[in-house]
């Protein structure tokens, strides 16, 4: 701990924590006076605080410390990694409120939603407890004489993990939490408009008693720590969680040393309404899959395809429901929706929806910005959209929603795997023949039927296609920080 290069905080925040410890994380120890980055609050624009930067030096210093810890780490029974995540999952349990104002100040979502990715993120620290006494290996049937063959799985060494901004704190759980039941050490790389929900989670690490060295957090330029990362051949794994531009980069940068990696990448989810679907079911699941987060989720739909016999009757339910969502800042009471992330995002919606009506697409709610401070948007409704327009092509990241129209089972299918990305796929239907059909035919990592919402620690998180490979969650989900080897026993008699 270095005072000089603490974390240095606007007044209105720490006096809303029962910790403000929390908030005055400090990190690194080879550079004492490096710059600082700023952190914003996205509700007003304004200044948060500065956190001190990790630079190349300090970077590789960290990196060759956590692989100095890393054999210590490894050497510890599975019971006692189990002991500390469960000690870990209940300090985050302890601090929830604290956690989710911090989240809320940096990332800008309703209060409640950050609770529950709090919640959401101590339960996979919770599920890899349980985990880390459950990695087995196998001991393998041979014809071959005077010997046995047998596999143990070992941990794959110091891995980082680099996040993003629109979870900050459940995406560095889901990586940290099954990296550290394996024995790896761990150097996350959170996003820069979003440190400090990883800084405070590292302190209360550091509370449950992880060894010094064993979870490091690396604020910073990510084209500054991102090629030490990727070129440093101490760390053996990478799994990293954001848009698939970064993804892809990061995968080139990663061969010259040949990582272990797990990309976590960008979607574009249709979500299909079949004319046999219960409508009402399927406005409330559009609510919570596309609005969430202010539609700023990888897994929330982008495209809506709806069946042109329910069209407009489906629209007219949802329009009336999303005239219904409150956008405000994450601390009022009632806001459904908070500011986006910043100025870029909100220009970016702009774009697709003038790109959307220069195209033929009506408004049917929304499509402007909020006077005066922050990044908040309306949500906005765009019908008589296509596939040619931009906002059915590409990730928005924005409370947009285009509405196209098809005919049968054929065309939609058809128009929802018409994507280089294959993360999340929903539909509503009540005829069990097509469910299992549509199921199989859409070529996406995860598919909710019937639900707009689907992610759990119990079940594994990941895409297909250009939306990388890998997954989080469930007992596939540590595999990603384990190694297979093979011992062969000969010479027996
Ligand atoms: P991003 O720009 O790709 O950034 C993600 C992380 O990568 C940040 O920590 C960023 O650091 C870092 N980064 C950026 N350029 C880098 C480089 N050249 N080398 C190393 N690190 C680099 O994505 P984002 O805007 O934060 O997040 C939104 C994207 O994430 C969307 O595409 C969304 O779909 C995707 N996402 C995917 C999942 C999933 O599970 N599949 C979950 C959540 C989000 P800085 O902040 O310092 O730039």
């Amino acid at each position: 701990m270095n005072n000089d290069r603490a974390t240095t905080i606007a007044p209105d925040l720490p006096v809303l924590l029962r910790r403000p410890d929390l908030l005055r994380a400090c990190h690194g120890s080879a550079q004492q006076n490096g710059p600082f980055l700023p952190v914003m609050n996205p509700a007003t624009g304004r200044q948060l605080c500065t956190v001190p930067m990790v630079d190349a030096d300090e970077a590789r210093a960290m990196i060759a410390a956590a692989h100095r810890v890393w054999p210590a780490w490894k050497g510890v029974s599975a019971q006692k990694r189990a002991d500390f995540l469960h000690r870990y999952a209940d300090l985050i349990l302890a601090n929830v409120e604290d956690l989710a104002l911090i989240m809320t100040a940096e990332q800008g979502k309703p209060l409640p939603e950050a609770r529950g990715e709090v919640e959401h993120g101590a339960r996979y620290v919770r599920w890899y407890a349980e985990e880390a006494r459950r990695i087995y290996g196998t001991v393998l049937p041979t014809e071959q004489a005077g010997r046995r063959f047998m596999t143990v799985l070992e941990p794959v060494g110091v891995c980082a993990a680099i996040t993003p901004w629109n979870f900050p704190c459940s995406t560095v759980l889901r990586k940290v939490a099954p990296a550290l039941a394996a024995g790896c050490t761990v150097l996350v790389k959170p996003a820069s408009h979003t440190p400090l929900s990883a800084l405070a989670l590292a302190v209360l690490a550091q509370e449950a008693g992880l060894p010094a060295g064993v979870l490091q957090i690396m604020p910073g330029r990510a084209s500054e720590i991102g090629p030490v990362l990727t070129g440093d051949p101490l760390v053996r794994g990478l799994s990293f969680t954001g848009s698939t531009a970064v993804g892809k980069e990061l995968m080139r940068q990663s061969a010259t040393t040949v990582k272990r990696l797990s990309l976590e990448l960008g979607g574009h989810a249709p979500f299909i309404v079949f004319a046999d679907a219960d409508l009402d079911a399927a406005v409330q699941g559009v609510l919570v899959c596309k609005f969430r987060n202010s539609g700023q989720t990888c897994v929330c739909a982008n495209r809506l395809l709806v069946q042109e016999e329910v069209l407009p009757e489906f629209c007219n339910r949802l329009v009336r429901a999303v005239q219904g969502l409150r956008v405000g800042d994450g601390f009022s009471a009632g806001s459904d929706l908070g500011p986006l992330i910043d100025s870029a995002a909100v220009e970016k919606v702009e774009e697709h929806i003038a790109d959307a009506l220069a195209c033929g697409a009506e408004l049917a709610c929304g499509g402007t910005r909020n006077p005066g401070q922050g990044y908040f948007f309306a949500p906005t409704l765009l019908t008589g959209a296509t596939s040619a327009m931009r906002v059915a092509q590409e990730e928005t990241f924005g409370p947009v929603l285009p509405v196209l129209s098809f005919k049968d089972e054929a065309e939609a299918v058809s128009l929802a795997n018409d994507t280089p990305y294959g993360l999340a796929a929903y539909f509503y239907s009540r005829d069990i023949n097509r469910i299992q059909r549509v199921a199989e035919a859409l070529a996406f990592g995860m598919v909710g039927i019937n639900t707009g919402r689907m992610s759990s620690e119990a079940a594994p998180f990941g895409g297909v296609k250009e939306s990388g490979f890998g997954r989080e969650g469930s007992r596939h989900g540590i595999r990603e920080f384990l190694e297979v080897k093979t011992l062969c026993l000969g010479g027996l008699r």
